[in-house]
């Protein structure tokens, strides 16, 4: 059965709501979203035909600042989808710290059938039809599924040409030379690299014996892979839609990039044939699952063995199957948390186009250290203090810095004092 994933959310909403002072009221007004749109985007083909796309932007929620969201590509972008992200949205970026509040937008569209100056229409016609409600104070898009840098500069540029004037800071996820950040290619999984460092110092892992599995060996899998093998942890299996592969000594991930980049496939002759459940039951300390939705559900969850699960991917891991690791002791960086560099780096991005004031690598790397080792810890403080799930603990704490710019505006109380 699908999973429906806006209900999921709302499900960790109220686990969220027992352990936080969130007013009722502001819980209720965070199970709606604020402003969503349907659009339509006619698209003329290189053949002379017409075609007309759906597409959605939703604005979850923004109290603690403009929204911030990426926008997908995909044939099933459907309205639900695109709320259950903007929710998600809104959570990451108050758990970071950021000023922002969430959104998220997409189209349905499969973006591999297009041609190059048809995906640039479609981009352009996209910004068109929402682009009176996106602004750098209003609302700031970002690549999501299947869009890039590429697709961004072109929605950069549309939205100067509606405006009148160049606006960088309406969108991140630029190319550097058009006002992107550095840093931006690898900060999801540098998020989650420094997150794992500091689990590490707790719990005194040596990294040569510390091992880890990635699924999904795209962008994030693949920098995930990258930085953990360069600092001395044996990655043991990766994979991608077609299947894994494992060693238990720990794989050349060095070569399996260069493999992946070159052949658009993994190496799988370098170790052992691996299938992407048997991956997810490995007995690794460290289970970074970096591709799909709905991976660890009720079904497998008491098989996985890792210490420690790292969710790279959005969404990876059901509420049924939540209540299953936290009885086995396994511990659990949600999603929000985890993969929260690359929202993080994005802000840094639109504080540059902003300020004007461009940082070198080395200051991207220690900011981010930084926010996301002081959320770290808050979260796992909380977390052990109340004897909850880490996923409860972090969605509280968001939850909290959510109320916290709801309610200075007033609440039900202050009309009933008389
Ligand atoms: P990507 O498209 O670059 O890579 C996805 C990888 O998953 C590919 O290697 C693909 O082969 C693999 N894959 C697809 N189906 C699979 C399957 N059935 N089993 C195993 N692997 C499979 O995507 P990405 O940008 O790396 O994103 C991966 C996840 O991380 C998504 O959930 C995304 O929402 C999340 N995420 C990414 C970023 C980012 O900055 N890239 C930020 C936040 C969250």
């Amino acid at each position: 059965m699908a999973v429906d994933i806006f209900a999921e959310a709302l499900k960790r909403l109220d686990a969220a709501a027992e352990h936080s002072k969130a007013h009722a009221e502001t819980v209720a007004r965070l199970r709606q979203p604020r402003h969503m749109v349907e659009v339509s985007i006619p698209v003329r083909m290189d053949d002379g035909s017409l075609n007309i796309y759906t597409g959605y932007r939703c604005r979850f929620d923004d109290t603690r600042g403009p929204c911030k969201g990426g926008i997908r590509f995909h044939p099933n972008v459907s309205a639900a989808e695109v709320r259950a992200l903007a929710f998600w949205m809104t959570f990451k970026c108050a758990v970071a710290g950021l000023p922002f509040g969430g959104g998220k937008g997409g189209v349905i569209v499969d973006p591999r059938k297009l041609s190059h100056a048809e995906l640039e229409r479609l981009s352009r016609g996209y910004i068109r039809a929402v682009g009176r409600s996106l602004g750098p104070d209003t609302d700031v898009p970002a690549p999501d599924v299947y869009t890039n840098a590429t697709i961004m500069s072109w929605m950069m540029d549309e939205y100067s040409i509606m405006v009148g004037q160049r606006t960088p800071a309406v969108i991140t996820g630029k190319p550097v030379a058009l006002g992107g950040s550095v840093g931006r290619d690898d900060a999801t999984a540098r998020g989650a690299y420094y997150i794992t460092k500091e689990i590490e110092t707790i719990r005194e892992w040596k990294p040569e014996s510390t091992t880890v599995a990635v699924q999904g060996f795209g962008n994030a899998g693949q920098h995930y892979a990258r930085l953990c093998a360069a600092d001395g942890y044996k990655v043991v299996a990766i994979s991608d839609s077609r299947g894994g592969v494992y060693d238990a000594n720990g794989l050349d991930i060095p070569t399996q990039l260069d493999v992946k980049n070159s052949t658009g496939r993994i190496d799988v002759a370098s170790g052992k044939e691996i299938s992407n459940k048997d991956l997810l039951e490995l007995d690794v300390t460290v289970l970074a699952p970096a591709a799909l939705e709905n991976v660890i559900t009720a079904d497998n969850a008491s098989s996985i063995s890792a210490d420690v699960v790292m969710e790279l991917a959005n969404g990876p891991t059901t509420s049924d199957a939540d209540q299953v690791l936290f009885k086995n002791d396994i511990l659990v960086v949600p999603d929000i948390l985890a993969n929260a560099g690359g929202v993080t780096v994005s802000y840094f991005e639109w504080v540059q186009n902003r300020t004007g004031d461009y940082w070198k690598l080395e200051v991207v790397h220690e900011r981010l250290k930084e926010i996301m080792g002081r959320e770290f810890h808050a979260a796992n403080r909380f977390r052990r203090k109340n004897e909850i799930p880490m996923r409860t603990a972090v969605y509280a704490l968001a939850l909290d810095r959510l109320a916290e710019a709801h309610e200075a505006g007033g609440t039900c109380e202050d009309y009933s004092r008389g």
